[in-house]
């Protein structure tokens, strides 16, 4: 079964905003066996979607549009399917009633255009918006079925969800189950990754393996195709474990799981309490941790020390070696950790100096310099790291390393 997806939206051409609609429907259509082979995205332009929507038509079982169902002059999507089908348009009883239930609801008066959303293809199945005005539509045409969606993420999910996917299941019934599983890494780059899974990643259907790199992670996605779950399973499990054999120390999670969570876990577990010192993250990797539910049950406190008075007043870091080291150095970072971990009485105290630029780099220390330490009763670590990326990327990355070391050193420490 072949779909495609059609966003329509002049905002979206523009940039204006990014297109998470077709995202969000493809993932939810390779979850039901169905492929999709084209994203389309046009502006609010009756003639250049009616030959969207033809072209998708020729080669597609299913064409899915999303946006375009409002009241405002530029929502065309239902006009220009009615006038493609040769349908007429026909006002709806029931929505009209919808409409106006909506806003007596909401002590609201209905805007004057407000009935054009009430005006449906002859022939056509409307679908109820549970979140907003814009009905959705299912029209079966010539064989192929068109799916009209509202643009708001917040109206289209609800809808997908509810009505969609049942029609879906029950129209396309497919004797395929499909499944997918994720293997999140983090420590290597993408290349590195691609080099020791080179053979896995040329694996052919049923069952093939996707390399995605964000930044600070690498993940790797098994899909399979197979007549049940339980070969479904059989299938991923076998891959997933040769995979585990050429990437043991770097998969951290799966699926949905989250590095702070994954680090989470094993605090938890292993019943240890941290405590955190940064300077150029600016709480960030606080941040970070403290997103995990339950975070009070190992996160103890942080300080944001950002000038070198803090970090000599509140840390103990020796302003000698400020001036001897400076302040983003290897020292400063291993005080700042020891600092840490004396005042909060932890068990890993973090400390994390760097320079995140755009400005502030010299030829000795340049910007994406930056220095994590972390200081547990064993063993001090220290890592110095020259990241790339903005500001923003730095401050990531230096978090992701912060915390992939606290993941590595919290199994090996005692109980
Ligand atoms: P529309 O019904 O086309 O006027 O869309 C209404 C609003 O929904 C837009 O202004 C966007 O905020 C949002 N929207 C429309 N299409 C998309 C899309 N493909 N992805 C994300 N948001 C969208
Ligand atoms: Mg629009």
């Amino acid at each position: 079964m072949k779909a495609e997806i059609i966003s329509i939206g002049t905002e979206l051409l523009l940039g204006t905003i990014l297109n998470t609609n077709s995202a969000l429907l493809s993932q939810r259509l390779a979850g039901l066996g169905i492929d999709v082979y084209h994203h389309i995205t046009v502006g609010d332009n009756p003639s250049r979607l009616n030959e969207a929507i033809r072209r998708s038509l020729s080669r597609s079982d299913i064409v899915i549009t999303t946006g375009g169902l409002g009241p405002t002059v530029d929502d065309i999507t239902t006009e220009t399917i009615a006038t493609l089908a040769g349908k007429n348009l026909i006002l709806n009883k029931v929505v009209i009633k919808d409409l106006r239930d909506y806003f007596k609801l909401r002590k609201l008066e209905p805007p004057p255009d407000c009935a054009r959303q009430a005006y449906i293809p002859e022939g056509a199945k409307w679908i109820r918006n549970a979140v907003g005005t814009a009905p959705g539509l299912i029209m079966e045409y010539g064989g192929k079925t068109i799916i009209a969606l509202p643009g708001p993420p917040r109206e289209l999910g609800p809808m997908f969800e509810r009505d969609i996917i049942p029609y879906l299941k029950t129209r396309f019934e497919s004797s395929w189950t499909i499944k997918s599983h994720t293997i999140k890494t983090t420590g290597l780059a993408e290349s590195q990754v691609n080099h020791l899974v080179k053979a896995i990643l040329k694996l052919e259907p049923p069952t093939t393996v996707g390399i995605y790199a964000k930044l600070g992670e690498v993940d790797l996605r098994i899909m399979t195709k197979a007549k049940d779950k339980r070969s479904a399973d059989k299938a991923i499990i076998a891959i997933e474990k040769k995979i585990r054999l050429k990437l043991r120390g770097y998969i951290f999670g799966y699926d949905d799981e989250t590095l702070e969570e994954a680090v989470a876990k094993s605090l938890i577990k292993e019943r240890k309490t941290i405590a955190v010192a940064e300077s150029c993250t600016g709480g960030f990797l606080s941040s970070r941790l403290t997103n995990v539910s339950g975070s009070s049950r190992y996160f103890v406190m942080s300080v944001i020390a950002y000038s070198n008075a803090s970090k000599v007043n509140i840390l103990g870091v020796s302003e000698s070696d400020i001036d001897k080291h400076g302040a983003v150095s290897r020292d400063v970072a291993i005080q700042m950790a020891k600092g840490i971990k004396r005042l909060a009485c932890v068990d890993i105290g973090i400390g994390i100096t760097g320079i995140a630029g755009p400005g502030g780099g010299t030829k000795n220390k340049p910007v994406g310099l930056v220095y994590i330490a972390l200081v547990s009763c064993r063993k001090t670590l220290v890592r110095e790291i020259r990241f790339r990326g903005s500001r923003e990327e730095i401050k990531f990355q230096a978090s992701q390393v912060a915390l992939d070391l606290l993941r590595r050193t919290i199994r090996q420490l005692p109980s």
